[in-house]
């Protein structure tokens, strides 16, 4: 491996990752690596300092030694904003901005494009154009048909904005032709019903992405990168064929493209394609049907966050190259730490959406559960590994769940000596139980990435170890941290204590196996994962041909858009999912994903109830009365997923004591608590005792 590293990238091979750490030469311009870093929208193209805060953050990634980045979607004018005031690069005075965000990446010997992207009839503005005048319904607006005259002009719109990326600085820009926006909705019949010359035909609705490539290419000359995002799988009805996009593709490479990139499913398809509920790389066949058909380099995307999967899918022939978005969220390192062997320091990203789509959505800027610096560089910039005990401070943090985690390690790489006591026989607190759901097994790379940290850092851990205020007291620290997180809750129902009752940590860690009629009291997060659980089907299933066939994904696509009946075994539980409160059940689940776990229960014909009252439970089930009306669920089982309380029992005689106690996680507070406040608030409370 030495030896490797004293070698420029190209001049041999990696022993570990030879296809990923293959330079990709583009004829006029070299690419490093095959790691694409994808387009990710992260609300900073639009807030005030925004283009400081994106060069830093892309910076970081350049650094972190990503092969190419791609920007954020930014529109060529104003009607393709994504929403009112969205980024648009159309001006001289708009082009300067982005000579910040170029110069930066290009100080850390980076590459970066310019993605530009028309929202079409996703556009979240009254004046939203489409080929045709056909509401979406993941929109309010119904958009307005685009004449002859504003086509074409939107074709030299899309070229201006290209000429303006090159005068910026960047290396190449990304066509988005995919997922469902603009380009897309010329593209397919579903939302082109225009029968003039950019509609009707193949021919007529490929008309508008290949001018706009010439126009592009014709504008920014040969020696310019140009990635044409195509919708290789809409996942719509009345999508493309295989055939067209097939045909699509060769006629964008005649048009000019350099490189071709995958996309998959339109916004408003109901098949979940990113989410934790995704096998890892559950798309990559998608781009390799296209293999082989292009002269030019193929690029393949969706759930691969690993520099193993990216590695076996570019040593399988799955394509030329990898795109990872929310994996360079989780970690600017990621390409780094993979080339120097250490791929197991890597911080993964787990899928879960909370901090970056679902901010994004929320209207929000991104930033990312596993990795709160994330679009956040200017005010939490790395760390620098200090030499352990270099600060001359000694901190105990008491638990081992993700709060406790990140303040650890976080202390331990500034210097700080630090004890991280945690009762049980691992680390990880709750997470070893998120990652025993169905779709959660990604969890355990949080949890296997702060091992590796705990190593490096030099953090001292006691595992099997209940601290107590005796010891802690004896132990001379400079401060506290207490990171102990919560105790569940125990409802005060008549009858909790009958044989029947258990809580979700019983029926997740197998220590109770209930019948074939179960009511779950409690609908948040946990209650849904404990119907997930009580659902899944067989261990021996194939995880991705499973998840085609519950989503109806036809890898053979015989249809338009690649969709088939979907199949769900019959599900082995009947189960109710109740709560007290009104309104719908799990509205308050994650707004990008928490309609796929709906889905996937209701098609597993779970009950769900709100405004449920518990009256008692006994031999015969659950007594309860629903909007007035008294009923019995006649269940074998009842399992509580009521929420939780904080456990803190060691802050009184700590503080008693007249040291410095800090509360993280759970243990501060148990509402609404999530991994993501627990990682962020651990990272904070290290700063502010290592400052
Ligand atoms: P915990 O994870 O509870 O860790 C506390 C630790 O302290 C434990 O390891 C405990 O053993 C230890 N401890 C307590 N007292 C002592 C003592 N005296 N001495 C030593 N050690 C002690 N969150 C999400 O954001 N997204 C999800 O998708 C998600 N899914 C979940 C699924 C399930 C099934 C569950 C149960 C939770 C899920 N969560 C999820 C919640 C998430 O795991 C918690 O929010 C997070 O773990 C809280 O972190 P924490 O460090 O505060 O507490
Ligand atoms: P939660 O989201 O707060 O849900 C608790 C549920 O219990 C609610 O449905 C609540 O509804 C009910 N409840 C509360 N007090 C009750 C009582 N006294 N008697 C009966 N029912 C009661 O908590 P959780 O499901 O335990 O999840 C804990 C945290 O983990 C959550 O905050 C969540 O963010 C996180 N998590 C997230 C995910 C994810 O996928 N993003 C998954 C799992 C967990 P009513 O009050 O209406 O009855
Ligand atoms: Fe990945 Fe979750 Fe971070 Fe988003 S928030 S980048 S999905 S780990």
């Amino acid at each position: 491996m030495e030896e490797f590293l004293s070698k420029p990238h190209a001049m041999m091979e990696h022993p570990q990752f030879p296809h990923l750490f293959s330079p990709l030469d583009l004829g006029f311009t070299q690419l490093k690596n095959r790691i694409l870093m994808g387009s990710m929208h992260t609300g900073l193209e639009e807030s005030k300092d925004g283009f400081k805060r994106l060069s830093a953050y892309f910076a970081a990634r350049a650094r972190g030694g990503v092969g190419l980045i791609v920007t954020g979607g930014i529109a060529p004018n104003r009607r393709g904003w994504l929403a009112p005031f969205g980024a648009k690069l159309s001006t001289n005075a708009e082009m300067r901005r982005h000579r910040r965000v170029t110069d930066s990446v290009h100080a850390e010997d980076g590459k970066i494009c310019l993605q530009i992207l028309h929202a079409g009839r996703y556009s979240m503005h009254p004046f939203s154009v489409a080929p045709s005048s056909i509401r979406a319904h993941i929109s309010p607006f119904k958009p307005f048909e685009m004449s002859p005259r504003l086509i074409r002009s939107t074709i030299s719109d899309f070229a201006q904005t290209a000429y303006l990326a090159r005068e910026a600085g960047y290396d190449g820009i990304e066509i988005m032709g995919s997922e469902g926006y603009l380009i897309n909705q010329f593209i397919a019949p579903r939302t082109n019903k225009r029968n003039d010359d950019w509609g009707g035909s193949f021919e007529n609705r490929i008309r508008f992405p290949l001018e706009i490539l010439r126009a592009v290419r014709a504008k920014v000359g040969a020696d310019f990168i140009v990635i044409f995002r195509v919708s290789m799988l809409d996942l719509v009805d009345q999508g493309s064929s295989w055939e067209e996009v097939e045909a699509l593709a060769l006629a964008l490479q005649d048009a000019g493209a350099s490189i071709i990139n995958t996309g998959i499913g339109w916004h408003e398809a109901r098949i979940p394609t990113i989410a934790t509920v995704v096998p890892q790389g559950a798309y990559a066949w998608v781009t390799k049907r296209l293999m082989g058909t292009l002269k030019i380099p193929l690029i393949t995307t969706n759930r691969i966050n690993t520099p193993e999967l990216a590695e076996q899918l570019l040593r399988e022939g799955y394509a030329d190259m990898v795109s990872m978005a929310r994996p360079l969220l989780a970690d600017p390192e990621f390409a780094n730490k993979a080339y120097r062997g250490e791929s197991a320091l890597i911080n993964t990203c787990i899928a879960c959406n909370q901090a970056c789509l679902d901010h994004i959505f929320g209207g929000k800027e991104a930033s990312c559960l596993v990795n709160p610096r994330a679009c956040q560089e200017t005010k939490f910039p790395a760390p620098e590994l200090k030499a352990p005990h270099a600060a001359g401070k000694k901190v105990a943090v008491v638990g081992a769940g993700p709060a406790g985690l990140s303040c650890a390690t976080e202390l331990a790489q500034m210097g700080v000596e630090v004890h991280l006591f945690e009762q049980s026989a691992s680390i990880g607190g709750q997470f070893n139980l998120a990652k025993r759901i169905p779709g959660k097994s990604d969890f355990a790379e949080t949890l296997r990435y702060f091992e590796h940290l705990i190593l490096k850092t030099g953090v001292h851990l006691h595992l099997n170890h209940k601290a107590n205020a005796e010891e802690l007291l004896a132990g001379q620290f400079d401060a506290f941290v207490l990171a102990t997180g919560i105790l569940p809750r125990t409802p005060a129902i008549p009858g909790i204590e009958h044989s029947k009752v258990c809580s979700y940590l019983d029926v997740i860690l197998g220590r109770k196996v209930p019948g074939e009629k179960v009511a779950i009291i409690g609908a948040g997060g946990i209650g849904f994962d404990t119907a997930a659980f009580l659902l899944h089907p067989s261990e021996t299933e194939n995880p991705l041909e499973q998840y085609q066939k519950e989503w109806g994904i036809d890898t053979a696509y015989h249809e338009r858009g690649g969709l088939m009946p979907a199949q769900i075994e019959k599900p082995k539980r009947q189960i109710w999912i109740l709560q007290r409160s009104k309104g719908k059940i799990g509205e308050r689940l994650g707004k990008t994903t928490g309609w796929a776990h709906r889905l996937a229960l209701k098609n597993r014909g779970v009950q769900m109830i709100s405004e449920v009252q518990y009256d008692r439970i006994d031999d015969a089930g659950l007594h309860v009365t629903i909007k007035g009306e008294q009923q019995i669920l006649p269940v074998d089982h009842v399992v509580i997923c009521a929420g939780q309380e904080p456990l803190r029992e060691l802050v009184r005689p700590l503080q008693d004591a007249g040291i410095q106690v800090y509360l993280i996680g759970g243990a501060q507070e148990a509402a609404e608590l999530d991994a993501k406040r627990a990682i962020a608030q651990g990272l904070k409370v290290a700063l502010e005792i290592g400052a």
